[in-house]
């Protein structure tokens, strides 16, 4: 079903079935809920979006998702430096934080290299891992990449990166989900994953 709707109202109909998991049968459930009789609830998901979209950026230091300098991970000095969780996304970032049990840093990527999408190694912060560890106080990298071929690949370039350093460097145990993302895969598979990690070579 495509949106017939025109004008403002169609603008928002096709914005909202852009969104992941929205079809167009949801964008018009979600369109007509915020446009009917009090307008509160469009206004405030109006203003903290404008506010997010201004504010939110990359974290300095791991690039997660934040509005400061300095992500709440990165800021907190319980949180054990020397132990850096490499994920795609910040998404993963989540995913991590929810099973409540993980007290070091994380590392960002900002994605996974995928050749055939043209998303070679410039295009994450590889850079900035680098540095992060040839500066010091990192002794494990455990590198928490997707279940995936490409996530594999990206681990095995990651390895190879820091293979000079030194650093121990670590994979999640295989159980999760294979070709499945790390935000999908339950808190207790995420933790024993995280548990059984294994020396990578
Ligand atoms: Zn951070």
């Amino acid at each position: 079903m495509a949106v017939t709707e025109q004008g403002v109202l169609g603008e928002v109909l096709q914005e909202l079935a852009r969104l992941p998991g929205i079809g167009p049968k949801s964008a018009e459930r979600i369109a007509h809920f915020l446009l009917a009789g009090d307008r509160s609830r469009a206004k405030a998901l109006a203003d903290v979006l404008q506010r997010a979209v201004e504010r939110i950026h990359q974290c300095r230091e791991c690039f997660n998702l934040t509005d400061q300098e300095l992500c709440p991970i990165c800021q907190d000095p319980k949180r054990d430096g020397s132990v850096l969780c490499v994920v795609e996304t910040p998404r993963d970032v989540s995913a991590f934080e929810r099973i409540g049990r993980y007290r070091g840093r994380y590392h960002v990527l900002g994605g996974r290299l995928a050749p055939l999408e043209n998303v070679g190694p410039e295009r994450l912060t590889l850079d900035a891992l680098l540095q992060r560890v040839q500066r010091g106080g990192v002794r494990e990298v455990i590198l928490a990449t997707s279940p995936t071929l490409e996530g594999d690949g990206t681990a095995l370039y990651v390895a190879n990166l820091l293979r000079p350093t030194g650093v121990a460097i670590t994979r999640l145990a295989r159980g999760l989900p294979t070709g499945g993302s790390l935000e999908l895969a339950n808190p207790q598979m995420l933790a024993d994953a995280l548990e059984g990690r294994r020396t990578f070579h």
